[in-house]
């Protein structure tokens, strides 16, 4: 019996009516291996994400045991006359309703669910590489592969994001500079494309799939298997942190450390990250816990210009059996640097808790009821050649000496990623990740509020704007078909329109990225 299902989709104030027909016994007889809900929740869960901003829900949530099953599910959007929308979530991570979509089905890749048959985890130690389900959280990767002593290469900096979610996007972290970001270290993908077939791809198999899904903001299709690149895994870390008061210095240390990327090992660090503190609250930050209490560096008794410092944040990796080495390793690195001299801060920790860093803070934030907040993050991408104009228009100007929430800054090599892929980087070769990280608090003052982060988020990128700062979004968020013309470049823009043409002719894949309208 067909159903006729009238959905709200809330957007902050602005509320959308989209009215659609449905008939739910299509999908029942699709033979389905996983489980197709329709309970309240279900569509409650993924009707949310982490932004906290954004609301909408699906008729429908398949927890696919197979990537047959999402394959089955595209094609009978694709081929249905009445069409209907199916968006991927990954584990809900993102920050403006990316992963939802208001008529149609969720694919809920990640968690138990229907998930018994789904393809566990293969590594193969011969040839370095892991086989994982889209799904998959990065934290479990990880304790798979750690079973043979092996790791993935490049990270994000928390590990509870799904590979198929982080590898829409780019996925990066301070092992970026070296390695490139998450998509430049995939072999092969299954992908289930927007008509329903599934395919395997790689750069020498299915190519232009392959390119257009690596950070493809989930346009073309769904990864349902990756093939992940693979290292020795470390043992241990020595996670490093100095101060600068002064912005020039600190960003002429921190590329000078990404320029060492092509060096052998020892004579590089292996992550290499930093923060702007505007307020001395930030150093309670939970990105930036181990500063306190027991931080021997006072730093109201820095001299901060214009009240703002950098903190330098380097890791360097290492096995227990070249553990005499380390020491002298760092030291000769260290002594390049122009940090403040008595703010260095040293910890050594083992490798599987320093990636999985960010979680600890997270259980500390839920045990304080802070997690599950509006988080009205922007993150942005800045040429090298703008980034002292930046500093000076944002850290030092717009954002005032409150911010809420951390603030990352840290530089990358555009040689580490690929052109081909679908993700679009600034055209220079070094560009900063600057990562507003804040999270909103009703009950704040009124710095803290919602409204008042979301109007310093335009303000940065009215300033940008108006002094003609090519910054481009990462994990980019538009309400207009011109935005993102804009935000990807005539060049690219025609590529990417000309991807979705191939591989999801009817928009029926990702709506909740407000990138194409569904041709239904
Ligand atoms: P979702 O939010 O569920 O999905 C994101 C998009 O990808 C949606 O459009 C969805 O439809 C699509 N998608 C999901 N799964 C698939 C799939 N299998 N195939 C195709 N498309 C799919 N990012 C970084 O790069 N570096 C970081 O250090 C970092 N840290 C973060 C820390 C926190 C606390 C949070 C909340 C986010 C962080 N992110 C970081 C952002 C993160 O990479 C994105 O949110 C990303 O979307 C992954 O989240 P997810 O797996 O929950 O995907």
């Amino acid at each position: 019996m067909a159903t006729k299902l009238l959905l709200t989709l809330a957007i902050c104030r602005l509320i959308v009516t989209v009215g659609f027909t449905f008939n739910p016994n299509d999908l029942l007889r699709l033979g389905l291996n996983g489980k197709l809900s329709a309970a309240p929740a279900d569509l409650q869960s993924a009707s949310v994400d982490f932004g906290g901003m954004y609301r909408a829900e699906p008729m429908a949530v398949l927890h696919p045991a197979t990537s047959e099953d999402v394959a089955r599910l595209v094609k009978s959007a694709y081929d249905s006359a009445r069409g209907f929308t199916v968006s991927a979530r990954g584990h809900g991570h993102s920050i403006n309703g990316q992963a939802m979509t208001t008529n149609g089905v969720v694919v809920q890749m990640s968690g138990g669910g229907g998930s018994k048959n789904k393809m566990l985890t293969k590594v193969s130690e011969e040839f370095m590489y892991a086989d994982v389900w889209g799904g998959e959280l990065w934290i479990d990767v990880l304790t798979s592969t750690l079973e043979y002593g092996l790791a993935p290469k490049s990270w994000t900096d928390y590990l509870y994001l799904t590979v198929g979610g982080t590898l829409s996007n780019a996925g990066i972290s301070g092992q970026a500079f070296n390695h490139g970001p998450q998509i430049s270290n995939v072999h092969e993908l299954d992908v289930v494309t927007g008509k329903g077939e599934l395919l395997t791809c790689s750069e020498k198999e299915n190519s232009e799939l392959f390119q257009a899904v690596l950070g493809g903001l989930g346009q073309f299709g769904i990864i349902t298997r990756a093939r992940i690149a693979l290292e020795q895994s470390p043992q241990r870390v020595r996670w490093i942190r100095v101060l600068y008061s002064n912005f020039s210095t600190f960003t002429q240390d921190q590329e000078y450390l990404i320029s060492l990327h092509g060096k052998p090992a020892s004579q590089k660090f292996d992550y290499v990250e930093g923060f702007v503190i505007v307020d001395e609250g930030l150093i309670n930050n939970w990105r930036s816990s181990f500063f306190s209490p027991s931080n021997p560096v006072k730093v109201s008794s820095l001299k901060a210009e214009g009240g703002v410092l950098y903190c330098l944040e380097i890791t360097k990796n290492y096995h227990l059996s070249n553990a005499d080495t380390i020491d002298q390793e760092i030291e000769i690195l260290l002594k390049k640097l122009n940090y403040i001299p008595a703010s260095e801060f040293t910890t050594d920790l083992p490798y599987v808790d320093f990636l999985d860093r960010v979680h600890k803070a997270e259980l500390k934030l839920r045990s304080k009821g802070l997690w599950e907040v509006p988080h009205p993050w922007l993150n942005l991408f800045v040429p090298k050649s703008r980034i002292a104009e930046f500093d000076k228009g944002v850290f030092k100007g717009i954002l005032g000496n409150k911010t809420s929430g951390p603030i990352l800054i840290y530089p990358m090599n555009k040689s580490k990623w690929d052109d081909r892929s679908s993700v679009v980087t600034p055209e220079e070769d070094v560009f900063y990740l600057v990562a507003f990280l804040r999270s909103a608090l009703e009950n704040g003052d009124e710095t803290q509020t919602l409204d008042y982060l979301s109007n310093q988020n335009y303000e940065i990128l009215k300033f940008c704007e108006d002094e003609k700062i090519n910054v481009k979004q990462y994990l980019p968020h538009y309400d207009s078909q011109r935005e993102w013309r804009d935000h990807f470049g005539e060049k690219y823009w025609t590529r990417f329109q000309q991807r979705k043409l191939e591989f999801d002719p009817r928009h029926i894949l990702a709506t909740g990225q407000r990138i194409f309208m569904p041709s239904f």
